[in-house]
This record gives C-alpha cells, structure tokens and sequence, in this order.
C-alpha cells in the first residue's frame, strides 16, 4: 500500500504531544487501521512502509513494528507449507491487533529460555476452560509496546515436562478493552524516548492460553524451528527498518539546517561551507548502504531463498548497521543543526532520545559480535 502523504503529514504533527504527554499514539492508530496498513503485506513492503513511517514518527512505527511482526512469522510459516499460524493472518484481517510480550527483566537468553512458568491444565469437562485443555502462564514481561491496545499478546513460558523443559509459546486475548484473567498491565511507562509506544509492564498470573492459541512447544535453547527464524527475520529487519527511517529524517533535518545556517564569519550559507558539505556527504554515504542491506534480506525472506547458517550473522548484522548507522546519523544532524537542536521542542531533540532505544533491543551489540564470531571462527572450545 502508498502511505497517503496527507496521513504521513498529521502522525508527524501528532508526534511531539504524544512524546510531550506521555500518551499512546491512539489517533495515529486509529487511522493507520482506517489505512488498511495493519493488514497482511510481504515482508518487503512492510519493511518499506515502516521505514516510511518512522521517519515520521518513530515510537509509532515501533509500536506497529511489533503487530507487524507475528504477522509476519504466520507468513513465513504458511508460505514454507505449515498452516498452523494462519489464525493469526485472519485475525488480522479482522482488525485484531497483535503485540509482542516477549521481553523479560534480566533475560539475556531472550529467546532462547525463559523465567515465566508454563503450566499444563489438562483437557477434563468441568475446569476452568471446560472441556479445553492449556497451559497457564506466571510470570513479568516488561516493554510491552501497544500495550493500551492490543487484542492478541504473544507469550512464552517454561514449562517443566517428562521429556525436559519445553518453551511454550503462545498468544492471549483481551476483549472489550480488559485485561483477561490473570494479566495485569501495569501504568509504569516513563522512559527518555519512543515514549509514544507506552511499552508497559505486563504481569502474568495463572493467564490462561487453550491449545488452539499455542503456536509452538520447543525444547530450551537455541532452535532452527520456522516459527523462530520467522520472528527473528522479521524482528531485526523490521526494527533495522524503523531506525533506518529515523536516520532519513536525520539526514532530512541535517540538511535543511545548514541550508537556514549562515557563518557570520564568511557571509555564506553552511550549505556552501566545505566542513559541513562534508558532513552531508558523509551522512548520506552511511545512509545510502542501509536500503539494498534490509531490502534485499526482507526480499529473501519473502522469496524464501535459504542462507543457510548465514542467516542469523546477515539478520542480526542488518539490525546492527541500521541501529548504529542511525544513531551516529541523528548526533551527525545534531552536529550540523547547531544549539536549536538542543531545545527540548525540536525534533532532532526528540530523535536524539528515540534513536538510542536501538541498542536495547534484541539482538543486543554484544550478542551480535557472537553472532558473527561464530559463524566464522566456530564455537568457543570449553
Ligand atoms: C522502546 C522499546 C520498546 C520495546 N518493545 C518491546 C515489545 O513490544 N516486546 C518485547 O518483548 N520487548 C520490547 N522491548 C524490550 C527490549 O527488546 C529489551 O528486552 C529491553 O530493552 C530490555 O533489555 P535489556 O536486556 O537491556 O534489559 P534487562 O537487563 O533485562 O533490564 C530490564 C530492566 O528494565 C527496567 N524496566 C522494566 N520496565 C521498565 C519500565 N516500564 N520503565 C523503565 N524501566 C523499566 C527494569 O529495571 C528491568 O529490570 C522494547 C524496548 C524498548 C526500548
């Protein structure tokens, strides 16, 4: 789909009261789904809009991001054969809206385990589901973007079986705007940017998920099922993309500053000063290598050509260059903008603090450089 300009222009104006008032992106939401744009797109698309989007308004690009991505990993899945997440497509057609509550407070292995409690409940007339058997999920999941808003959360917990620990993966329903049994939302978002996303605490109670809303059963630890590789690609080119499109609006912004600055020392407009000519330059040469980078990996994924063990150092390292690329953009800007920049109502001001949410997402630097080292040097030897 073509984002309409017009829209494009009333989420950007939107953007600094949002940040200013703490408040979540409701209207942007409401007409982003009047849009059609929370619907199923190949991931290239999506990748591209988001890009757009963010370089609009980033904290409601990231929040979106997050819908975005467990459409896509039921895409992934049904484009390599398995239908198992396609609820999850007509869900979104519907106008459901999916959100991401993956993050947990000192879970460093991310994926790969988990310190939510996953418990069976066993399919027998009379409990708490009727006749329908689940698992009940214990637990704190922390940024919880969309978290005003959405109607299906995807979870995981760790579940103790006879055949070891398992991971059990899978998504809760709010309707009428409550929180369902056993799921607290917390009022706790007060953060230095992306504030927009109000990625709120979410706290797991005994939250009940019957079978037919559980994605996946995986053992612990690192995994090559679909259903991962479907979050992981979606997730980092995603997020790559939404900093991208900060970067855009850094070098945007950059650029219309040195054209309004003059040197009183020279009489001339910075745009003619060969430092800062340099500066622009140097900008858009960083810039300028980050679309072919996240376009081409999302065309991949939607061509479903295989890199093989490469995938996750091309996906992580994707995600690495956009962050970083972005976050050096925006001080760049801030360096060519001068002190107007610095006022708390600027817009670089504002990018300044949103930019630097991408080191926290996963993969982290640190995790990254693992990545990378293993897929070339092997595994660390014991
Ligand atoms: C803007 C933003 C949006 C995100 N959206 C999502 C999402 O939708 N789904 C998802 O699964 N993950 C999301 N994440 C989480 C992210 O991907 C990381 O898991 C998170 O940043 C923690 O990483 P860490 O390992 O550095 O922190 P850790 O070392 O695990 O520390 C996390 C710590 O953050 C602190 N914290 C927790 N809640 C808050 C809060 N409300 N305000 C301030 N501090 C708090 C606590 O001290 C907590 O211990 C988001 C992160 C950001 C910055």
């Amino acid at each position: 789909m073509d984002l309409d300009p017009e829209l494009l222009q009333r989420i950007r104006g939107r953007a600094a009261g949002y940040d200013r008032a703490n408040a979540f992106f409701e209207e942007d939401l409401a007409e982003l789904r009047e849009a059609g744009y929370l619907r199923v797109r190949p991931l290239l698309e999506t990748a591209r809009d988001q890009r757009l989007l963010a370089a609009h308004a980033p904290a409601t690009a990231l929040a979106v991001n997050m819908h975005h991505v467990w459409l896509g990993v039921a895409r992934v899945l049904r484009d390599r054969g398995d239908h198992s997440l396609d609820w999850v497509l007509e869900d979104a057609e519907r106008g459901e809206l999916f959100a991401f509550g993956i993050s947990e407070p000192g879970n460093d292995l991310v994926l790969w385990d988990s310190a939510t409690t996953a418990e069976r409940v066993p399919s027998t007339p009379g409990d708490r589901a009727g006749s329908q058997g689940g698992w009940t999920f214990t637990g704190t999941k922390i940024f919880t973007s969309l978290a005003p808003a959405w109607t299906r959360l995807g979870v995981f917990g760790r579940a103790e079986t006879p055949e070891g620990p398992r991971l059990v993966h899978g998504f809760l329903t709010r309707e009428d705007g409550h929180d369902p049994d056993g799921v607290t939302t917390l009022d706790d978002w007060d953060t230095l940017g992306m504030r927009a996303t109000q990625s709120r605490t979410t706290v797991l109670d005994g939250a009940f998920i019957p079978d037919e809303r559980v994605a996946r059963i995986l053992p612990v630890g690192p995994n090559p099922d679909p259903f991962v590789f479907g979050i992981f690609a979606n997730f980092l080119l995603l997020i790559g993309s939404v900093y991208a499109g900060i970067a855009d609006r850094a070098l945007e912004l950059a650029v219309e500053a040195v054209q309004h600055r003059a040197s009183r020392r020279t009489g001339r407009s910075y745009a003619q000063d060969p430092d800062f000519r340099w500066r622009i330059a140097d900008m858009a040469l960083a810039l300028d290598a980050l679309r072919p980078d996240l376009e081409s990996l999302a065309a991949d994924v939607d061509g479903r050509v295989d890199h093989g063990p490469d995938w996750f150092r091309h996906l992580t390292g994707a995600k690495h260059r956009a962050t970083e690329t972005a976050r050096s953009l925006v001080d760049q800007a801030a360096r060519a903008a001068g002190g107007s920049g610095y006022r708390s109502s600027a817009e670089l001001a504002r990018i300044q603090r949103d930019v630097l949410a991408g080191i926290f997402h996963p993969s982290d630097t640190e995790s990254i450089h693992a990545t990378v080292a293993a897929n070339l040097l092997g595994p660390i030897q014991d």
